[in-house]
């Protein structure tokens, strides 16, 4: 019965506009399509469950999950014993497996975390002492010296190497992890938009919207809705758009919703450069709201230096669900840039960075707030069963996936 619901909930999706809209009873339901979407969908279905998962974009992976550096992280920054802290060094763990098992391009680069000036050496015996303290294995205090052996275009005065970091194919992982979950009945419904939710029955009731009609929409009066869905299981992974829906949710106490913040994080290019100057990942010493601008390589080789921190404000709940974020990268932004790589890469050339690419963090603190860990909230916080948010998913989001995703199936299926 669940089977053939879900299945015919493509066609009704795709179908506009009913006076008495329909209502359908689903299993599960995962409000977008990014990597820990669609890592929770696969977890779910592989557990046996019907999953349904929507998406207001046309195709899965289109928000963060494609903005962002790729690194696998190692699991050095976050404080001891949060949550940040345990999925970045389980998901890490996870995703080495994953990849090498289903053939997704990565690599084990390591990374170098870099002082430049001594006033930076205490805070790199911090971060290799709260590593440990999360267990990241075999983090190494370098010396200048040794560090510029490894790699001479850098220069610094010490170094922290973390050999198990690395980079990955973001596109490929999701597209493995989704093959996965349609073989075990998952389906993706796009272009559907979470437009808003309300409380029955002691049941959250979702409502569906083609996301054609936001288009027109002035943000506040009704929309035609499709369909309701009426899950025993939610999983709001809506990304930047997880807090404003929330809001959304007609019933839910908006006392335990977080604030929400935005941001954004741009990317510049190496260009006129046939070697690339970095084997390793290159970091410096973490800036609020971000990890200060860092060389990532490609898997092609290609070196990228990003992303810096612009907060942005005034995004309505319109340009969040549809995803119109300004991700334009100005020219002049560089200017910003040179400096601060210049204090590892000094012999970065004039007019080498070419604009890339931009990302947005989805934040629950602002500018001079202390760091805050990823928020799964639960029954037990809102006391509305079978809803999860999840809040402030940012990086290292990508790294943890799918150890989110077994969290998730372990703590919240019945
Ligand atoms: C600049 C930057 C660099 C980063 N670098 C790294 C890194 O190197 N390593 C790392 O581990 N992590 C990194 N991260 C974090 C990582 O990218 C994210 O944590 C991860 O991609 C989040 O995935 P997600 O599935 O939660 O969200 P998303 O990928 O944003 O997916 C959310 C989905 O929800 C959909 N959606 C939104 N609203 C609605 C709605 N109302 N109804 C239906 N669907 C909706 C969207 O279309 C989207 O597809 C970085 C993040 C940024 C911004």
């Amino acid at each position: 019965m669940l089977k053939h619901t879900i299945r015919s909930l493509k066609k009704r999706l795709s179908s506009i506009s009913t006076t008495n809209t329909p209502r359908e009873e689903v299993d599960c339901v995962v409000i977008g399509a990014g990597v820990v979407g669609i890592a929770v969908a696969r977890e779910l279905a592989l557990k046996g469950r019907e999953v349904l998962v929507v998406d207001s974009a046309s195709t899965f992976g289109t928000g963060t999950s494609s903005r962002n550096s790729q690194v696998i992280h190692a699991g050095i920054y976050y404080l001891p014993n949060s949550l940040k802290a345990l999925f970045c060094v389980r998901g890490r763990k996870l995703l080495y497996s994953y990849c090498s098992e289903h053939g997704i391009p990565h690599k084990q680069t390591g990374k170098l975390i870099v002082a430049t000036s001594s006033s930076e050496i205490p805070n790199l015996y911090q971060l290799m002492n709260r590593g440990a303290q999360n267990g990241v294995d075999g983090l190494r205090m370098l010396e200048g010296f040794e560090a510029m052996k490894m790699e001479p275009q850098l220069q610094c005065l010490k170094a922290l190497l973390s050999p198990f970091s690395g980079i990955v194919d973001v596109h490929s992982l999701m597209l493995s992890l989704m093959g996965e979950a349609e073989s075990h009945g998952a389906t993706f419904s796009y272009n559907s938009t979470v437009i808003s939710g309300h409380l029955e029955d002691n049941r959250l009731h979702l409502h569906i919207v083609g996301s054609n009609h936001l288009d027109s929409w002035d943000g506040k009066s009704p929309l035609p809705l499709e369909l309701i869905l009426i899950p025993k299981l939610v999983v709001n992974s809506a990304g930047l758009s997880a807090l404003p829906l929330a809001r959304r949710f007609n019933g839910l106490n908006s006392g335990i919703i977080p604030p929400v913040h935005y941001a954004r994080g741009c990317y510049f290019t190496l260009s006129n450069t046939r070697v690339p100057p970095f084997q390793h990942l290159i970091y410096p010493i973490p800036e609020d709201g971000g990890l200060g601008v860092h060389v990532t390589l490609d898997l092609d080789g290609q070196i990228k230096f990003g992303p810096d921190v612009e907060w942005v404000h005034g995004v309505d709940d319109k340009s969040s669900f549809l995803d119109k974020y300004d991700y334009s990268v100005s020219a002049s932004r560089a200017e910003r840039f040179y400096p601060e790589i210049r204090k590892y890469y000094p012999n970065l050339r004039d007019g080498s960075l070419v604009p890339g690419y931009a990302g947005i963090r989805p934040k629950i603190t602002g500018p001079g707030q202390s760091h805050i860990d990823f928020v799964i909230q639960g029954e037990d916080s809102h006391q509305l069963p079978g809803l999860v948010n999840l809040f402030g998913i940012e990086s290292p989001g990508l790294t943890s996936s799918l150890a989110i995703a077994e969290y998730i199936a372990a703590r919240f299926l019945k």
